[in-house]
């Protein structure tokens, strides 16, 4: 059911709710001018009944459009924190897109698109969406070099 239709329900009911009223009183009134008219009492009587009853259903509708309010409120707060997950994800995409990846000697390292001399860790990136930048651990004369990871201490052959 759609908010409007409960914010009608809601209206509806309240205004049967203040006929019912009107229409009790009118049988009060009516019933006090015709007290000796037995079959007029009985009418009075089975009509009474009616919006007895009528009270009762119109309790169950009011019962009803409170929950499906609830029910409307908490499905606002969901979508609510629904848009506020995919404009995480998409932010986090956006940011994303400012990397590749790129072979230095034998590793595939990530690199900033605006800065390509830093260098960060692939396995930061991948796994946990961070980005370490790698410390140049090469020994001065080695054949090979290598980068370090100080956050999840990985070393990358280079
Ligand atoms: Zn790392």
């Amino acid at each position: 059911m759609d908010p409007e239709s409960v914010t009608a329900l809601i209206q509806t009911t309240a205004g049967a709710a203040g006929a019912i009223k009107t229409v009790l009183g009118v049988i009060a009134a009516a019933r006090a001018q015709v007290k000796d008219n037995k079959e007029a009492d009985n009418k009075l009587s089975e009509a009474s009944e009616l919006v007895l009853e009528l009270r009762s259903r119109l309790f169950d509708l009011q019962e009803k459009a409170l929950h499906l309010q609830q029910e409307y409120a908490g499905l606002l707060r969901e979508n609510m924190e629904l848009r506020e997950d995919i404009r995480r994800e998409q932010a986090r995409t956006t940011e994303r897109q400012k990397y590749k990846r790129k072979q230095v000697g034998g590793s595939v390292l990530i690199m900033h698109n605006d800065d390509p001399s830093t260098l960060f860790c692939p396995a930061c990136f991948e796994t946990k969406d961070r980005t370490i930048p790698l410390q140049d651990h090469s020994r001065e004369g080695a054949i090979h070099g290598s980068y370090y990871c100080p956050a999840c201490q990985e070393r990358y052959r280079i």
